[in-house]
This record gives structure tokens, sequence and C-alpha cells, in this order.
């Protein structure tokens, strides 16, 4: 099983790997090798991630990238583990999970100094000791799905995981029907989550529980490492980060999908992208995940959902943070958090640059204005920022979104009168107002056309797509129908687990 190391690779691949996660002590991972993966080819990669550690995108087209990030070859020095981890599924505890697929080649440096070092993790990449029933392998489908929206969201500028790169293969494996495999890159600081500590505490193991704890804070919160009560500190941070990432969930319109705590990331990134949306005719009670049948991760239980994360991560570092009023504590501006942040994007959202009173007020009737004409999230707020606040004649774009012309009407009269209250530039609120609002999405549709297309061999529209969504907020108007509604068939699209 063992892959031969890659003597030369250093000369188009100068990535100087370490390891630090497996400078823990074993009982963290098991030190294994990727499972090589047949006649491995590339589908697509990220120049922009590749930028983070220093790769030139020259190589992508390269037999050592495809061979290397395929996990076929091992980057010198490489020493590649699974990580163990637990976590609450749905609610409920779970019991043991870990990295069933996903195999951390290991960290490089960043590019950017400041960014520290950055781990390489390939998902996919065949079993571990935690792969439990499953294959250890991803299928193109839901990895070309996950490759995109990384960096979609990282385009955004949403805190995430990146993608470097899919590789592809024509191995099968078994999912609702046969699907072939691939292998993503991922790239991020850590990959660390919530289920991480929980499992320590859960097998009440509060040495290791320390020593992880120990291990994220001075790594990656180095500025919390001199607090009073450093374990208070970082679940704070935790908190607070966990709490704005949920309004810049909100604020988009992502939903995460399978918010499980093994699916939280300690450092507050959107990670593990499975069945995730963006929303569209805007309903917040509106669930992306078909197999979430209760609708437990529904788009308007996220920010509750962040909340209820927070307090298991909270229950674990209990015996670290030393009391229950200590622990609660560091909980207890997640709301005041959300809603601050939240209500700073809003505004941008909005276009506004003053806060008044009643601006909630004209949110809240928005909203339902938008929910009772199953109004299209993104294009709302992109059309909005295109209105021209002395002329209602030209409202038409806007207004078209809307089946309650009268209600948009009315709406639109408030929203002018607040224009009016903050002397608002229509020129400067335009450029403002589609610096936060983004033209283009990853639409369920979109995905599924690159991936049909991928399935046939033919990669051209994923890598197309990304580049589009690598510029999420400029006009691009060559490409503007993928900025259009979805088409019919795209209501029927059912997105699950199966990955
Ligand atoms: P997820 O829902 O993708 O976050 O996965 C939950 C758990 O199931 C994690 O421990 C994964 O590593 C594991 N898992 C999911 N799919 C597979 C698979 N095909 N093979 C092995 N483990 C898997
Ligand atoms: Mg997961």
């Amino acid at each position: 099983m063992h892959a031969p190391a890659v003597k030369n690779i250093a000369a188009v691949m100068p990535l100087s790997i370490g390891n630090a996660f497996a400078a823990l002590p074993p009982e963290f991972y098991t030190r294994l090798m990727p499972t090589p993966l047949p006649a491995p080819y590339l589908v697509d990669a990220s120049a922009s991630a590749a930028a983070l550690i220093g790769l030139d995108p020259a190589i992508f087209s390269s037999e050592q990238f495809v061979e290397t990030f395929s996990g076929n070859q091992l980057l010198e020095a490489s020493r590649p583990v699974a990580a163990v981890y637990s976590g609450h599924q749905f609610g409920q505890w779970a019991g043991q999970l870990g990295d069933g697929r996903a195999i951390l080649l290991g960290d490089v440096p960043a590019s950017d100094p400041v960014a520290g070092r950055i781990e390489l993790q390939l998902k996919g990449a065949g079993a571990t000791p935690y792969s439990r029933m499953g294959d250890g392998r991803a299928v193109l489908r839901s990895s070309i799905r996950e490759f995109l929206c990384s960096e979609a969201m990282a385009a955004l500028g949403i805190p995430t995981s990146r993608a470097l790169s899919v590789i592809g293969s024509n191995q099968l494996v078994m999912r609702e029907t046969p699907e072939t495999t691939a292998v993503v890159t991922r790239l991020a600081p850590s990959f660390v989550r919530f289920g991480s500590f929980e499992h320590w505490f859960y097998n009440k193991n509060h040495t290791s529980l320390k020593v992880l704890a120990d291990y994220v804070i001075d790594t990656f919160y180095p500025e919390l490492a001199g607090a009073e009560n450093r374990y208070h500190a970082f679940l704070a941070e935790v908190t607070k980060r966990t709490a704005h990432l949920m309004a810049q969930w909100q604020a988009v319109g992502f939903m995460h999908g399978v918010m499980n705590t093994d699916n939280m990331s300690i450092l507050g990134l959107t990670i593990d992208y499975g069945p995730f949306g963006f929303m569209e005719a805007y309903d917040p009670s509106y669930i992306c995940n078909h197999t979430d049948s209760q609708g437990r991760y529904a788009y308007n239980m996220q920010p509750q959902i962040g909340h209820w994360n927070c307090y298991a991560l909270g229950q674990t570092l209990l015996p670290l943070i030393g009391s229950v009023e200590a622990t609660e504590d560091a909980l207890k501006n997640y709301q005041a958090q959300y809603a601050e942040k939240l209500d700073a994007l809003l505004h941008a959202k909005l276009g506004l640059q003053t806060y008044q009173e009643n601006d909630d007020k004209l949110f809240d009737a928005m909203f339902a204005l938008m929910q009772g004409s199953h109004a299209d999230f993104t294009l709302f707020f992109r059309r909005l920022g295109d209105l021209q606040s002395v002329h209602p004649e030209t409202d038409a774009p806007l207004r078209d979104l809307f089946i309650d012309r009268m209600g948009f009407d009315s709406w639109a009269q408030q929203y002018r009168l607040r224009l009016t209250a903050e002397n608002s530039i229509d020129a400067t609120r335009r450029l403002a107002m589609h610096s936060i609002n983004p033209k283009y999405v990853l639409r369920n549709y979109l995905a599924q056309i690159a991936i049909e297309k991928a399935q046939k061999k033919d990669y051209s529209e994923v890598s197309k797509l990304r580049q589009i969504l690598e510029r999420p907020f400029d006009e691009q108007p060559e490409h503007a129908r993928y900025a259009e509604l979805p088409p019919d068939w795209a209501s029927k699209l059912e997105v699950s687990c199966s990955s």
C-alpha cells in the first residue's frame, strides 16, 4: 500500500511539507497511506487556491500534479494521517466518526507569511480505520460540488476551507447507482472540528482534551494563549466566529445542509460541503438537504443550530474552563454577536450607511414581501442596487420578481424614503451594493449542468463555472445567463447526503 515518494517533485512543486497535527500524540490519528486511485486525470484545479501555497498553475497539467493530488505519489517527507473525531449528528450523539475518507498529507507554508501554514487534505483518498461501513471514496458529483462551492464561498468573502483540485478516475463505487470516484484536495489551516473535542470529552479523557485545546490555541489562536483563562477565551472566540459565520451564511442565502458538530470548524470556517444550497425563491423554512426530513438544518434554523453547536463545544471544554458559570459566560454573547453582524450585513446589502430607528421594520417587511412572492434571493438584492431613487418607473426588473406588485411598490416607497433620509447617492450606493450582493452564486442547477457534462468527460463547464464564481460581484455581461432565474427542471433537483 506504500506509495513511492517523488524524488524530483520539489523542482516543479516547491512544497516543503510538515505535519504539525501529526506531532500530537498518536491517539489523535492513524498514520496511513492514501489508497492509489486507478488512472487518475485532472478534472479542474483552482489557480487562486494554488496561489495560497505558492504553487504555479502551470503545473496543473503535469503528471506529477495529478499523481500527487490523487494520492498516488507522496510529497517527500509527507507522513499522512487520518484524524479521529466524534460528533452529534442531527442532534443525537453519534459516537466515534473520524476521517473516514479524508487523509491529511501535512502542512505547507502559506505564500502569505501572516497566514502561517496550510494543511493539504485529500478527500476521497480511500478507506481509513474510521470509515465504518463506507468505502473511503467520494464520487465525482459531490467532489465537483465541494470544489466549486469552496472556491465560490472564498470569492464571496466567507470564511471557508479551499479546494485546490479535483482529480477523477473511472473507478466505480456504489451509491444510489454506480458512480465514478474523485479526490478533492482541500486546504485550510486546520480541519479540527467541534467533534474533535467532543471525542475526548465523551471518552472521559481530559488529558487528551487538554492537549488538543492547547495545540489549537497555541497554533491558531496564539493571541489567546496568555489569557487569564485561555480555554474560556478560546470558547468565547470560537463562539464569536461561529456567530459571525452564521450571519454571513444567512446574508448570502447559503445553506450548509448538515450542520452536525463534526462538520463545524474550530476556526469558524465553512467546511464539509455536502448537500448545501443557495436560497433561490425566498422561503425561510427551506430545507436544502433532501435527507433532513425534520428540517433541523433549514435556512432559518442555521443561526440557532450554530448556537446549539457552540453549546456542545462548551460542554466539552467545561472541564478545562473550570466552572459552568465561566463556560456560560463564554457562550453568552452568541445571539448578540450574530444579530449585530447580520444587522451590519443587511444595512450593507440595502446600501444603507446609517443606522436609523425602524430599519428592522423595513427589513422585516422586505423579507415578508420576498417570502410572499417567492422572490429570488440573489436577484432581489442585486437588482435592488440598480434601483433609482427618483425614478420608480425604472423599477421593472426588480418589480417583476414579485407577484405582489402593489406590495412591492409600497415597500419600495418606504425604501426610497429611507434612502432620502440619509441623502443617499444612487451611483455610490449602487457600487457599494454590487460589491456585497453577488450577481453569481452556485445555483444547484448550474452545478448540475457542470456535473452532467463532467460525467461525460467534458470538464469545460466545471472550469467555466469556477471562473465565473471567482468574480461573483463583477457584471460579466458575457455570462449574464448564469445569473438568471433557475429553469423549471431545477425545482425537481434533489440533493441528499449521498456523496
Ligand atoms: P459527512 O456527512 O460527509 O460529514 O460524513 C460523516 C462521517 O461519515 C465522517 O466521519 C466521514 O468521514 C464518514 N463518511 C462519509 N462518507 C464516507 C465514505 N464514502 N467512506 C468512508 N467514510 C465516509
Ligand atoms: Mg463531515
